[in-house]
């Protein structure tokens, strides 16, 4: 199915995922600008996919427009965690914390199994018996607020560790630094491909969606908003797309997180440990480690928020606290940097509230959603389009997206439970259709069919042989990657997983890929020589000082098709940096 020419109202195959190529894409943009929708969300990141996904599955016509590729804001570069938020029980936020719990269950175990997986962690305590006793009765409140839904799959449920019980698990731990732990369950999630999925799901119902184009200001009529101007970034073409009510789900763009090998931390389990100002997170990522994240203030270019060397810096000082081998700069395979959404007039001192959401209604027309975080998203949209239905004066449905499948979860289960079978009819090796499973679920077969019709793309990528080459194809063909940046970063994540940011598997991808996006051999090669101009200057950038020079450094090197005066037509509030994903390459323990 193809998200197609014509604004197809309901839904139309909940299990099919829509097939987003760039005719589909220019299908989409022909269906924007001759139809007056009576809902267009503007920002392709979790919160606007979101918001899409629930008001087509309410019965309502819907347009999705993103400035640059889905989810290259926030979303590709958040912790990557589905949780409740264990810090802001010492803040005595039930509520928070259990609403998130409850979005975590949901996630788990009915929206999207394939995509969201437990993961465990241990809390080192570094005092006796009060420490003990204050972060045990919060994890267990955690747990007890999670015990109250349905879905768990079976998170099992905290418990304590002696020293040495805690460093049979972590014996990458400092022995003079613990003094015993706390072993809970959380989750986590591969956040670009989710908010990937999130848009191929609402196409799929009829949502008409495209990325690279961005608004630039709105129509009005009087007072009231009626649509948007919009450009398609990548033929320049300006459109007007006409909405009954425009969703603004622009979020704002910054936070920095490193990526090392997964053999440099000797650990069974993730690892949380305070700091002075929040908490470190080390989260085992494939055969990787994420550690972040910073939590500062940035003011530069908010499409390509910079690393320093200071804030690498920071974490690997932070992570050395509590590790018995120190990390250093070389361990580091990748870093990046994330902004995060504060509502306007937050402050450090209130860094509560950026978890908190709030939907406003500032003219007729318009819909504004911000702050929040990633595990909630579905709350967010939930109430903006309760807003934007009550301003319809339309009788639709309440949300029903608790109990929508993302594409590829229906029958997930069952294709896991056959993987075996899987590998012996497709030759492939059963730890290849596990990572299909897990980044595609029940559409893992359409990338089966395309090794069965070409044989060559069952091998694995030359220079980044985690990925086979038919992922590759697939992502141009069927996901809406446009550039090289949108494969290699967000629908794999090569980027940040091999220490030469997939220089050497550069050339393969390109010609995998100029196929499916009519690349000419012209563009293929003014496609690969901006993707290494871009690494260069990202390289360079992590050696820089100060934010303000890592800026100047990474900003030489804008987006292979660059948002036009980047921020203006955003604008949902102050941001503070965070983010960093260090992977560390190497065996799993
Ligand atoms: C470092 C870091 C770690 C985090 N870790 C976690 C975590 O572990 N768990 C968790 O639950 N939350 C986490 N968060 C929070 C979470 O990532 C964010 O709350 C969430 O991703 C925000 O999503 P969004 O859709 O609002 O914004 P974005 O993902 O930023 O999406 C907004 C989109 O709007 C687009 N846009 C902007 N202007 C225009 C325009 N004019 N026209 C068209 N499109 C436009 C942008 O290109 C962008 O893609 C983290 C945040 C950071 C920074």
């Amino acid at each position: 199915m193809t998200s197609g020419a014509g604004v197809r109202p309901g839904p139309a195959g909940w299990a099919d995922a829509a097939r987003l190529d760039p005719g589909a894409r220019s299908a989409a943009l022909a269906a924007l600008a001759g139809t007056e929708l009576q809902v267009l969300v503007v920002g392709g990141g979790v919160v606007g996919a979101g918001v899409a996904l629930d008001a087509v599955t309410r019965g309502l016509t819907v347009g999705l427009v993103e400035a640059r590729d889905f989810a290259a804001g926030t979303s590709s570069r958040s912790s990557k965690l589905i949780h409740g938020g264990l810090r802001y029980l010492e803040q005595l936020n039930f509520g928070l914390v259990r609403e998130a719990l409850a979005e975590r269950s949901l996630l788990l175990g009915v929206i999207a199994p394939h995509l969201v997986r437990p993961v465990p962690f241990l809390f080192p305590l570094t005092h006796r018996l009060w420490e003990r006793a204050y972060v045990g009765a919060g994890v267990s409140v955690y747990d007890a607020l999670s015990l109250s839904f349905g879905h768990t799959r079976g998170l099992p449920g905290h418990h304590q560790l002696s020293r040495r019980a805690a460093l049979k698990v972590a014996p990458a731990l400092k022995r003079s630094a613990i003094t015993g732990a706390i072993a809970y369950w959380d989750a986590q999630v591969d956040d670009a491909r989710y908010v990937l999925t999130l848009v191929r799901t609402a196409a799929g119902y009829g949502a008409q969606v495209a990325s690279r184009v961005q608004v630039r200001g709105l129509l009005r009529e009087g007072e009231r908003v009626t649509g948007v101007r919009a450009v398609d970034l990548e033929t320049g073409d300006e459109i007007e797309i006409r909405a009954q009510q425009v969703v603004n789900a622009t979020g704002v763009w910054t936070d920095d997180i490193l990526v090392v090998p997964k053999d440099r931390i000797h650990s069974s389990t993730g690892i949380i440990t305070r700091t002075a100002d929040s908490v470190l997170f080390i989260i085992p990522w494939g055969r990787y480690w994420i550690i972040g994240t910073t939590d500062t203030d940035w003011v530069g270019s908010k499409p390509e928020p910079a690393a320093s060397r200071a804030d690498i810096d920071y974490l690997i000082d932070q992570a050395n606290r509590v590790l018995k081998t120190p990390l250093a700069r070389d361990d580091v395979v990748g870093v990046y940097t994330g902004l995060r959404p504060l509502l306007a007039g937050e402050s450090e001192s209130s860094s509560r509230l950026s978890r908190e959401h709030v939907v406003a209604q500032p003219v007729p027309g318009l819909v504004l959603v911000a702050g929040g975080k990633y595990t909630t998203y579905r709350l967010m949209a939930r109430d903006a389009v309760d807003a934007v239905v009550h301003a319809l004066d339309w009788r639709a449905p309440p949300s029903c997206t608790d109990r929508v499948p993302l594409a590829g979860a229906d029958g997930y289960l069952a294709l896991w439970n056959a993987r075996h079978r899987l590998a012996l009819s497709s030759g492939l090796h059963v730890a290849r259709i596990e990572h299909l499973l897990r980044r595609y679920g029940s559409l893992t077969p359409e990338l089966l069919a395309l090794v069965e019709a070409d044989p060559g793309l069952g091998r694995p990528v030359t220079g980044a042989d985690d990925y086979l080459r038919a992922e590759i194809v697939y992502a141009a063909s069927h996901e809406g990657a446009r550039h090289l940046d949108d494969v290699l970063g967000r629908r794999t994540h090569i980027a940040i997983e091999t220490p030469d940011r997939g220089m050497a598997a550069l050339e393969e991808i390109t010609g995998l890929i100029a196929g499916p996006l009519r690349w000419s051999t012209r563009q293929a090669a003014r496609e690969a020589e901006h993707y290494r101009a871009g690494v260069t200057a990202e390289r360079a950038s992590q050696e820089a000082g100060t934010d303000a020079d890592a800026d100047a450094i990474r900003g030489t090197v804008p987006d292979i098709v660059p948002v036009l005066g980047a921020g203006e037509a955003s604008g949902n509030g102050a941001r503070r940096r965070g983010g960093g994903v260090a992977g560390v390459r190497g065996r799993s323990h």
